[in-house]
């Protein structure tokens, strides 16, 4: 049932909005819709925390809602969206507008294989169309805001917000849970974890970085269903490591992985630094000290890529390769190369945005070896490689793992801010 919370009860301080997300939402209703800010957002409003992006949700269909602003584009297949954007370059802003859904009745769905053309004969009768394991291919039937609360995940994220009225729309107690900070999965947990098993990790993702209690039933299918993972495209999922792993709660994330029994066979990468790192070794110590630069890094604000996390986590592998192939008499650096390919394959696979992950990868790793040499002309080469910041980093990192290299790891940080003669003086030194 509908609930209008006004701002005594739930207190949203409106300083934390953003001007734009407001702008779109205002102009939105301007022209005769109804508009929100929802979700994920406004659950963070809720705790006082600034949202790190503002999603929108109304009754007017993406062509309606593209024909508002200048530059907006219609994006998205399975889950059609608008992205509005306001200014350029580097500080762009993405507002992303979603039309009301209908929350379609999971019992009644005819398992249609992803085929295009029963897909949407599906959609035509008011069913969603799922695979063969009850997982949900296609969804973009507009329907009232009570079902578009409905087919959320959890009821802190399922709450809509008017920043003019002020006003907070609860179809789920969201706000009880909110204030309890607990995540609670609106409808039956297995029936919503099997139309999306990504709701498994989502669960998991909200608890690290809220500090929320999953509720006891949302809780409880958590391990039996975890294998439904493996029905879900290895994009998404790797989507979804990287949020885990990049938004600023890398170590919390883990821990409840581990918690919850996902820490083997749900994401390849998370094995070699799960199942295969015992804490206490090497690998667990340069595991946890990446994942902690890295959170540190985010709280900072400062830029964090997904290479430099991965080639981390994966490094211990490379070595293990790298070894194996030099004991079988292969050269150095193509038995690195080798090894380096093998490690791709088997821990990150078929994925978008592959080539450009896998060169930002193989430099960081490949400069490796290239630090030991400090003779004639090859620091100098070194130094002005393009991507010469993100191997020192990663070599610091090392350093601060293991024994051995902190010497090694300060000369090349002299190197790289000295000026001709100190270089020539540091070079001189190591003869
Ligand atoms: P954050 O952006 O902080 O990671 P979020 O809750 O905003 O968290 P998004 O992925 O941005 O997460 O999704 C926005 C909203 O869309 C969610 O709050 C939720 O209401 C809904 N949503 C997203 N993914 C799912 C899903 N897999 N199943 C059901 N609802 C979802
Ligand atoms: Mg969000």
């Amino acid at each position: 049932q509908r609930v209008e919370v006004p701002v005594a009860e739930h207190g949203i301080n409106p300083r934390l909005l953003d001007d734009r997300a407001v702008k779109v939402v205002t102009t939105l209703q301007d022209a005769g819709y109804e508009a929100y800010i929802v979700g994920g957002a406004v659950r963070d409003l809720l705790v006082g925390r600034r949202p790190k992006d503002f999603d929108v949700a109304t009754n007017a269909t993406p062509e309606q809602v593209k024909a508002l602003f200048r530059r907006a584009f219609i994006i998205g297949r399975r889950f059609q969206i608008v992205h509005v954007i306001h200014g350029r370059g580097r500080d762009h802003e993405v507002i992303e507008v979603s039309t009301f859904r209908a929350y379609l009745d999971p019992a009644a769905a005819e398992p249609v294989q992803g085929n295009e053309k029963t897909a949407k004969s599906a959609i035509a009768h008011k069913q969603h169309a799922v695979d063969a394991s009850g997982r949900v291919l296609r969804d973009n039937v507009w329907g009232p805001q009570i079902e578009d609360a409905a087919r959320r995940d959890f009821t802190v994220n399922a709450m809509y917000y008017d920043p003019r009225t002020q006003t907070v729309i609860d179809y789920h107690q969201g706000l009880k849970d909110a204030k309890g900070q607990v995540l609670r999965m609106i409808g039956d947990p297995e029936t919503r974890y099997r139309e999306d098993p990504v709701r498994i990790l989502r669960v998991v993702r909200f608890a690290a970085k809220l500090g929320f209690t999953i509720d006891a039933r949302t809780q409880q299918p958590i391990r039996a269903m975890s294998s439904l993972l493996a029905n879900v495209p290895a994009s998404r999922l790797f989507d979804e490591m990287v949020k885990l792993l990049q938004t600023g709660h890398a170590v919390a994330s883990v821990a409840q992985l581990k918690v919850h029994g996902l820490d083997r066979g749900v994401f390849p990468v998370l094995d070699a630094v799960l199942a295969q790192a015992p804490e206490g070794s090497d690998r667990w110590k340069f595991i946890l000290l990446a994942l902690q630069d890295t959170d540190r890094r985010v709280q900072e604000g400062k830029a964090v890529a997904p290479s430099f996390l991965l080639a981390c986590l994966l490094w211990h592998d490379v070595l293990q390769g790298w070894e194996q192939r030099r004991a079988q008499g292969e050269p150095a650096t193509p038995a690195l190369s080798q090894a380096i390919d093998a490690v791709f394959d088997a821990r990150i696979g078929d994925i978008s945005g592959r080539g450009k992950l896998a060169a930002d990868m193989r430099d960081i790793w490949m400069m490796q070896p290239r630090f030991e040499r400090r003779g004639g002309r090859s620091p100098y080469t070194l130094v002005e490689q393009p991507r010469f910041r993100a191997g020192y980093d990663f070599l610091r990192l090392r350093a601060d793992a293991e024994s051995g290299l902190a010497d090694l790891a300060e000369w090349w940080e002299d190197f790289s801010l000295g000026d001709e003669g100190e270089r020539e003086a540091l070079v001189e030194a190591v003869r």
